[in-house]
C-alpha cells in the first residue's frame, strides 16, 4: 500500500514537472534592425527568431502600407505539443520587399513579423518595423559646364542635389573627392578632385550620390584631357648614399644595401603615401585660402611633378618611381614659408620625406613640405601666407638640402603649378565657387 502511495507521489511530480514544461511562459525573440529600414528598388530585411522553452512553432510576415497588406512569410515548423519543436534552433527569415513588383508608391509602411511558439500557454512575440519607401534615386544637377583638365591637375565642380543623400562626391577611379555644403543653399555643393596622372580613359570624373534607401545616382562630368608628357630622370644609387640614408631612416646596420634601400624607395614610399591619404581624409568644409599659392622665395627648381625616376645601381635600374612634387632649392637651412593660409595637421616625421609638414587648406585641399631639418609650427595650430614653418634640410630620402613641396587633393597628389598660378586658381576654381544659378534657369 505504501509502495503505491510513493508511486502516485513520484507520478504526480513527473506530470507536474512535465506540465510546467508545456506551459512555459518564454515568449519567442524576434531579432532585427528595429530602426526605420529605408527601401529602395529592393529591399532585403532579415529576422532572427529563436525561443528559450518550446521552440518556434510558426512564423509569420507581412507589410502594410495603407488600407494594402502583403503577406512575406508565413511558415509552419515541425513538432508537436507534447515534446516541441522538432529543431531548436534560432530560425533566420529573409524577405525581399520589392515596392514595384508589389504596387507600393513612396511614402511610409510598416513591417510585422509574429512569432507563435509550442507552449501549451500560446506564447507569441510581434514586432514592428516602420519602412520608408523610396524608389526615387537622387537627381544631381551640374552647375559647371565643360572644363579643361591638366593630366596629374586638379579641377572644381559644382553640383545640386534634390533631396538629403547619405554619400556623394565626385568619383575618379578608386578615388571618391568629398563634396562640402555651400554655406547658404544646403542643396549645393562643391568638389576638388584629382586627375591623377596614371588616370585610365574609363576613370574620366563622375559625380556620384545615393540615398539612405540604396538609390544610386552617377552623372558623367564632362572634361577634356589636356595630355602632357612628364620629364624622366635617372638617379644612379651610390653605395655611400644608400648607406648614409638606410642609417638615418631604417637605423641599424644593413649587409645587403640595396635590399634595404628598396625597403625605403617601394615599401616604406608607399607606406607613407597611405599615412597621407588618411591624414587628408578629414579637412575643413570651409576654404580657409585666397590668393595663390606662394612658392619658397629665390628658389631653384629641381625635379617636377610626375618626372619618372628610374633608379640606377651598378649599370642595373633596380626601381622606377613617380615624383609626386616640386623639389625647391634655396641656401642651405632656408626658411619654409607656409604656402596659403590654413591649419596645420600634421608635424612630425614621415619616412621619406623626413621631418614634414602638412597644412589643411579646406575643401580637400592640402599642402605638405617635406625633409625640413627643423619644424617650427604645431599639429593644430593655423598659419598664415607666408609665415615659416620650419627650415629645408635632408631629412629623409633626400640628398642635398632642398624642400620636397606637394600640393594634394583628398590625399591624392596634384601638380603644384596650377596652385601657384592666380589666373589658374580664378578661373578653375573662383569662378566656379561663386556660380550664382544653375545654366538655364
Ligand atoms: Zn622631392
Amino acid at each position: 500500500m505504501r509502495i503505491v502511495w510513493l508511486l502516485i507521489l513520484v507520478l504526480a511530480g513527473v506530470m507536474t514537472g512535465a506540465l510546467i514544461t508545456r506551459f512555459e511562459s518564454d515568449a519567442p525573440v524576434i531579432d532585427t534592425r528595429t530602426q526605420v529600414a529605408y527601401v529602395g528598388k529592393e529591399h532585403a530585411h532579415q529576422f532572427r527568431v529563436s525561443d528559450e522553452g518550446m521552440g518556434i512553432e510558426r512564423v509569420r510576415i507581412w507589410l502594410v502600407s495603407g488600407d494594402v497588406e502583403i503577406e512575406l512569410h508565413d511558415e509552419t515548423y515541425d513538432g508537436n505539443l507534447w515534446s516541441g519543436a522538432a529543431l531548436q534552433l534560432p530560425r533566420r527569415i529573409e524577405v525581399t520587399i520589392e515596392p514595384k513588383e508589389m504596387g507600393l508608391g513612396p511614402g511610409e509602411a510598416t513591417l510585422y513579423a509574429e512569432a507563435y511558439d509550442f507552449s501549451w500557454s500560446g506564447n507569441s512575440t510581434l514586432v514592428e518595423v516602420p519602412l520608408v519607401i523610396d524608389a526615387k534615386a537622387p537627381r544631381i544637377s551640374l552647375l559647371t559646364g565643360l572644363t579643361y583638365v591638366r593630366r596629374g591637375g586638379a579641377e572644381a565642380v559644382v553640383y545640386e542635389i534634390d533631396e538629403p543623400v547619405d554619400s556623394h562626391g565626385v568619383l575618379v577611379g578608386e578615388f571618391l573627392f568629398a563634396g562640402f555644403p555651400h554655406p547658404t543653399r544646403p542643396e549645393r555643393f562643391t568638389a576638388l578632385y584629382a586627375l591623377p596622372p596614371d588616370t585610365a580613359a574609363t576613370d574620366s570624373p563622375r559625380i556620384v550620390a545615393e540615398d539612405r534607401a540604396g538609390n544610386r545616382t552617377v552623372v558623367p562630368v564632362s572634361i577634356s584631357i589636356i595630355e602632357k608628357g612628364f620629364p624622366e630622370d635617372v638617379i644612379v644609387l651610390s653605395d655611400g648614399f644608400m648607406e648614409l640614408k638606410i642609417a638615418e631612416i631604417l637605423g641599424g646596420e644593413r649587409t645587403d644595401l640595396l635590399a634595404a634601400y628598396l625597403e625605403i624607395n617601394r615599401d616604406m614610399r608607399a607606406e607613407n603615401a597611405a599615412t597621407i591619404r588618411q591624414i587628408c581624409e578629414r579637412s575643413s568644409g570651409e576654404r580657409l585660402w585666397s590668393e595663390s599659392f606662394l612658392q619658397m622665395p629665390n628658389s631653384r627648381v629641381g625635379a617636377r611633378f610626375g618626372e619618372r625616376r628610374s633608379y640606377q645601381y651598378k649599370g642595373r635600374t633596380v626601381d622606377t618611381q613617380v615624383h609626386m612634387g616640386y623639389d625647391l632649392a634655396s641656401t642651405s637651412h632656408a626658411a619654409v614659408p607656409a604656402a596659403n593660409d590654413g591649419v596645420v595637421v600634421f608635424a612630425d616625421d614621415l619616412g621619406i620625406y623626413g621631418q614634414a609638414v602638412i597644412i589643411d587648406h579646406g575643401l580637400s585641399l592640402f599642402s605638405l613640405y617635406g625633409h625640413l631639418s627643423e619644424i617650427g609650427v604645431e599639429h593644430g595650430k593655423p598659419v598664415s601666407r607666408g609665415d615659416t614653418i620650419g627650415r629645408t634640410g635632408t631629412t629623409g630620402l633626400a640628398g642635398g638640402d632642398h624642400l620636397h613641396f606637394a600640393m594634394l587633393v583628398g590625399g591624392v597628389f596634384v601638380d603644384p603649378l596650377e596652385w601657384f598660378d592666380g589666373k589658374w586658381i580664378k578661373e578653375h576654381v573662383e569662378a566656379k565657387l561663386t556660380i550664382e544659378e544653375p545654366p538655364g534657369s
